[in-house]
């Protein structure tokens, strides 16, 4: 399981560096107003907490764990809500933090569900984009890398639980 073969991707240096780009640009938009940061779990988990850490704004944290891989490597089209948010986002400033958009579905759910709570804004990001598997159409305010139609895992991603810890991007070389 944890010996797969792993061809680094986005390495941590890259990945810190768009995380600043990604702070100042949200610290532009946010400075001196209300935002709540709503982290994704468990796969933005990573990027939540190095992004938090670079907008400078009066930011609560929120989360909201969804599951749609199920474990494997080609996404279910369902979305299973594991944690739903803790506080209402009524009339507030929402940035909603994801790992990865892949077919645009869970993004999707996770944007109708955060707007059926009229918040006073939603802001979209996702630290990596997939544009040639999106099956459905996904607009996102805020985009990390753009990458091929790859599996990779890495930085809060995982490979049947394994591999979050890693603080580059990896694609996995030889599935099992
Ligand atoms: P979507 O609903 O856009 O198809 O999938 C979104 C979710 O699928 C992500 O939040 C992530 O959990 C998972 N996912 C999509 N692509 C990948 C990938 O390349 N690697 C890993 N580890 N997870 C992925």
């Amino acid at each position: 399981m944890t010996n797969l073969s792993l061809k680094p991707y986005i390495s941590e240096e890259q990945i810190q560096q768009k995380v600043k780009e990604l702070g100042q640009t949200l610290t532009k938009k946010f400075k001196g107003e209300k935002v709540v940061a709503v982290c994704v779990l468990k796969g933005s988990f990573m990027f939540y907490s190095d992004l938090v850490r670079a907008i400078d704004a009066d930011i609560t944290c929120e989360f909201f764990g969804v599951a749609s891989y199920h474990g494997g490597t080609s996404s279910s089209g369902e979305v299973k809500v594991t944690l739903d948010l803790a506080s209402p986002v009524e009339g507030k400033h929402v940035v909603l933090v994801e790992d990865i958009v892949d077919t645009g579905l869970t993004m999707n759910y996770l944007k109708g569900s955060i707007l059926s709570r009229n918040p006073k804004s939603l802001t979209t990001i996702a630290l990596l984009e997939k544009p040639e598997a999106l099956k459905v159409e996904c607009q996102l305010d805020h985009v990390g890398f753009k990458i091929p139609n790859d599996f990779v895992v890495g930085y809060g991603l995982d490979y049947q639980g394994y591999y979050r810890n890693l603080p580059y991007i990896a694609q996995v070389q030889n599935f099992q």
